[in-house]
């Protein structure tokens, strides 16, 4: 039997209020696989991500983390996560790294990065703080152990945010547009550290505004468009032979 994927999202229906963002949408990332997101701004991507790792819960639809189904209590109107083990397992594997890197502030680069191992898995310090050196380390800022976020460029805070999300070891790593933050000179860094994990064979799937970025990494992309799934594929086919008007049109406006 071939492995479950890493994630899988199937038929998934999300609303604000009267406000329907996702109208049925599917998506699966096997292990290892690179998958993108791409679409205009209000298409519904951050709330496919979201709903991924469960910070938003959803109408309907199922979502499954290695062959197993989030299990939800009560109905469309007011559904939510059944089980709060399930949700701190499925969170704890799928790391998120958001836009605005969102690291705490009062906390040292190495505390930020040592955080939720230590709290929330209660793994031993020494072994976290190893781990958490040498993911610095791996993200090029080494050296920044022992200062705080405020003294680091965007670039920086980004890529520590990347270690931190690591030092879960996670199965996979959900990006909400890591790199619309940054000055385009501080771009590349990130972009580095991406194309470098989607090297090592990390499960990853990453919302971005980078066509490039998204050409080189992806195994497969997916562009949205209003809530709903428009065409997807491999990045040669979606970005080389767009087939809808409307992929068309986007690309166009994004070159
Ligand atoms: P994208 O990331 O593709 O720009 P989003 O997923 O952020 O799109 O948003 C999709 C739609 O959902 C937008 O119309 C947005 O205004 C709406 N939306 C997102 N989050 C909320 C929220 N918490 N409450 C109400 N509406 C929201
Ligand atoms: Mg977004």
């Amino acid at each position: 039997m071939s492995p479950a994927p890493v994630i899988e999202i199937r038929d998934l229906h999300k609303s604000f209020g009267t406000l329907e963002v996702l109208k049925g949408v599917d998506l699966r990332a096997m292990k290892g696989e690179v998958v993108s997101l791409i679409g205009s701004s209000g298409s519904g991507k951050s709330t496919l991500l979201r709903c991924a790792n469960l910070l938003e819960h959803c109408q309907s639809g199922d979502i499954l983390f290695q062959g197993e189904a989030i299990s939800w209590k009560g109905d469309a109107h007011g559904r939510q996560p059944g089980d709060p083990a399930q949700v701190t397992r499925i969170r704890t594997n799928l790391s998120m790294v958001f836009q605005q890197f969102n690291l705490w502030s009062h906390m040292s680069i190495l505390q930020n990065v040592m955080e939720a191992p230590v709290t929330v898995l209660s793994q031993p310090k020494s072994e976290v703080e190893a781990r958490a050196r040498a993911l610095l380390d791996k993200v090029g800022i080494g050296d920044k152990c022992d200062v705080y976020p405020a003294q680091l460029s965007g670039g920086q805070q980004q890529r520590a945010a990347i270690a931190r999300a690591l030092a879960m070891e996670p199965e996979a790593l959900l990006f909400d547009e890591p790199t619309s933050a940054l000055d385009p000179e501080l771009e590349q860094e990130v972009v580095k550290v991406i194309k470098a994990l989607a090297t090592e064979g990390r499960t990853m799937i990453i919302v971005t505004h980078d066509m490039k970025m998204a050409a080189d990494v992806s195994d497969k992309v997916i562009f949205l468009h209003q809530g709903k799934i428009e065409e997807q594929g491999p990045p040669e086919a979606l970005f080389g032979n767009p087939q809808s008007a409307r992929l068309q049109q986007f690309l166009k406006s994004t070159a």
